[in-house]
């Protein structure tokens, strides 16, 4: 038996436990969070009492995955030591944060070249990791972001982000996750059966989809291939619905948690796109999710 593993990124404005309860009052069973402040380097530490009040709430809530992501600062690919080591440090914070709070996954942007090469950054993140996982014990796992190509960014191909994963000496603790605005904005094509099935083969082969752990639900305000990353809500922009229908109905993505990133003014908008997510799924799937229609 499987269970409906979906929801959206939520705010921890009050506190990191209010994200739990927003969650969860429009009917999440997966959020994702920012441990601190994503535009910050550093953050206070997290008290005993932020701990326990966030497990217990956890704990009584339907939520059943966390997903944490990483602050939008960090570039562990960056040529510039400064920047590179900063981000190290403030990888490790956010990892430290993770663990205490038993968050399985923190979703990282693997970095950006800059006036460098895509290459010798894919080396420096990869070199970064292996030091890090080495020196650093804990349970998280960090899922690489698979990226839409802009500006300098790395890892928008299923190559790259491979290239990456097979490198790395502790395989249980890298991961991907897979964002649908940026696979549609770097090229990929998943709107039709056919070429859904086609990119899933593709993906397979080359990555793995064992090593698949969160998907991101966006729709794209641009056109396929434009490298632009602006998410949209699920049906209003360019992937279409049909995407959505074949990711909702795949049995084997039943259990990798489906996270919404998509734009809103208010928790309305998450709820409004979970709705539409959820009157995709087909009589078949929702028996096997255990929903009564
Ligand atoms: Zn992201
Ligand atoms: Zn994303």
């Amino acid at each position: 038996m499987h269970t409906l593993l979906y929801g959206a990124h939520m705010s921890i404005a009050g506190g990191i436990d209010k994200a739990i309860t927003a969650g969860e009052s429009i009917g999440c069973t997966t959020i994702q969070l920012f441990t601190k402040s994503n535009r910050q380097w550093a953050s206070k530490k997290l008290s005993p009492e932020d701990i326990a009040l966030f497990k217990d709430t956890l704990a009584k809530s339907s939520i059943k995955v966390i997903v944490s992501h990483t602050a939008y600062l960090i570039n562990i690919g960056s040529p510039v030591k400064d920047i590179e080591s900063k981000s190290m440090q403030s990888l490790i914070l956010e990892l430290d944060r993770c663990n205490e709070l038993s968050i399985p996954y923190l979703v990282l942007h693997p970095g950006s070249y800059l006036n460098t090469d895509p290459q010798s950054c894919l080396d420096r993140i990869t070199d970064n990791l292996n030091a890090l996982f080495k020196k650093h014990q804990g349970t998280t796992m960090i899922l690489l972001e698979l990226m839409s190509g802009q500006g300098s960014t790395v890892c928008s191909t299923f190559e790259q982000l491979a290239y990456i994963l097979n490198n790395i000496e502790d395989k249980n603790r890298l991961g991907f996750c897979f964002d649908t605005c940026h696979a549609w904005a770097s090229g990929y094509d998943f709107s039709t059966p056919k070429t859904y099935e086609q990119m899933w083969t593709h993906l397979d082969d080359i990555l793995s989809i064992e090593n698949l752990k969160v998907i991101h639900m966006n729709d794209s305000k641009n056109k396929r291939g434009s490298k632009v990353d602006r998410h949209e809500m699920i049906g209003k922009g360019l992937i279409g619905l049909t995407a959505f229908e074949l990711l909702m109905n795949d049995e084997r993505l039943f259990d990798i948690p489906k996270i919404l990133e998509t734009p809103k003014t208010s928790l309305l908008d998450d709820a409004y796109n979970m709705s539409i997510l959820k009157g995709l799924i087909r009589p078949y799937a929702l028996k096997k999710l255990g929903i009564k229609d």
